[in-house]
């Protein structure tokens, strides 16, 4: 290339660039916006509140504020449970909340959370992002005009506080228990009458004597609640949630609207939450279950044999129940029980076959 030519065709690419950059405010301003949430937790609840104000506040640093969000706890704009339909309804368009409390509204939605005999952390992960997970939970969120993104994870949750000691399926005959999701209808096959109240309400329930029995999360929230107070038998594991996963729901109209870069801002911030959640229960629970035994005189104790196994035959019954209600139940039924069997085969030789090995040669 001629010099003068060269310098023609530089002095060109320059003006278009000068273009572009006259042309940047306009091309790349882009519009405040103002997002309602609302939360199906306390304000400052440790772990669940926490983060789903740390996931807001976090929107809101990722833009320099650009994204608004005006958070309202469980009760500062609408009940904890009210939470779906004024996002649904487009009156806010973020809610956190966990999945299976709208398990009336379609049985399906247990599974985007925790489910009985379920998934894991680290399996509801794979199955989410890799097993066709989100595929389903959109085909099921898009009914109601929500969609769902993952946004905090508990692990592996305790099995409840009970007055008295559980030794056969027969003690837990008559119990009133508060126990959400589909854990709620095994423990109903096995005599006990589940209730499903928001997390604000259980103290003063379990205090009064209205309901017997209650799960929570794991030590950590559950000292902070102090059901010990009222219930000195503290069982585990959870068959019931043995990795619940907390979400964001969007308004999907409002959602679809928003441009990609905005759409990827929130999904960033989302996912950030769930690890972020997941490593703040792990480190916690620990000492926070050393300080209820020794400092509260707890008592821990772990479900028999006979009892797992009498859940284990419930849970296969209210599984057949719920894939019958309706086509998409069948498929989010099954596509869980794939990810389950492929994903929790591999955990078995691995992470399983690892602790139990580590645990038992090397103990500190
Ligand atoms: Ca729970």
């Amino acid at each position: 290339m001629k010099r003068r030519e060269f310098i023609k065709k530089a002095g060109a690419g320059a003006i278009a660039a000068g273009a572009v950059i006259a042309g940047a405010p306009a091309v790349h301003a882009k519009k405040t916006i103002d997002i309602t949430m609302v939360a199906t937790w306390g304000r400052d609840f440790p772990g669940l509140g926490t983060g789903a104000q740390r996931f807001a506040k976090r929107l809101s640093d990722m833009t320099d504020g650009r994204m608004k969000v005006n958070y309202f706890a469980s009760g500062e704009r609408v009940k904890a449970f009210d939470s779906f339909d004024e996002v649904a309804s487009g009156n806010a368009q973020i809610y956190h909340a966990a999945e299976y409390y709208w398990k009336g509204k379609h049985p399906g939605f247990p599974f985007f959370c925790s489910v009985p005999f379920g998934l894991t952390y680290t399996e509801f992960n794979a199955w989410i992002r890799f097993g066709g997970g989100q595929e389903l939970w959109d085909e099921l969120g898009a009914e109601f005009g929500v969609k769902g993104l993952m946004c905090g994870n508990t692990g592996s949750q305790m099995g409840g506080w009970f007055r008295k000691e559980i030794n056969s399926v027969d003690d837990l005959k008559g119990l009133k228990m508060r126990i959400p999701g589909l854990g709620g209808d095994v423990m109903a096959k096995l005599g006990a009458s589940p209730v499903s109240l928001p997390g604000g309400q259980i103290y003063e329930n379990l205090i009064s004597g209205s309901i017997d029995a209650t799960e929570w999360v794991g030590p950590w929230n559950d000292g902070f609640m102090k059901f010990y107070e009222a219930a000195k038998y503290y069982y585990y594991p959870g068959m019931h949630e043995p990795g619940s996963m907390l979400c964001i729901g969007l308004n999907k109209k409002w959602w679809d609207g928003l441009s990609k870069s905005d759409q990827l801002i929130i999904e960033a911030a989302s996912s950030m939450e769930n690890d972020v959640m997941m490593a703040e229960f792990n480190a916690k629970n620990g000492a926070s279950l050393a300080k209820l035994v020794t400092d509260q005189g707890v008592q821990l104790r772990e479900f028999n044999d006979d009892i797992y196994d009498a859940f284990g035959k419930a849970s296969a019954e209210v599984y057949a129940e719920t894939r019958k209600h309706s086509k998409l139940a069948a498929k989010i039924y099954d596509s869980f029980a794939d990810a389950r069997k492929e994903v929790g085969s591999w955990m078995k030789i691995s992470d399983q076959a690892y602790l139990n090995q580590r645990n038992r040669v090397l103990a500190f």
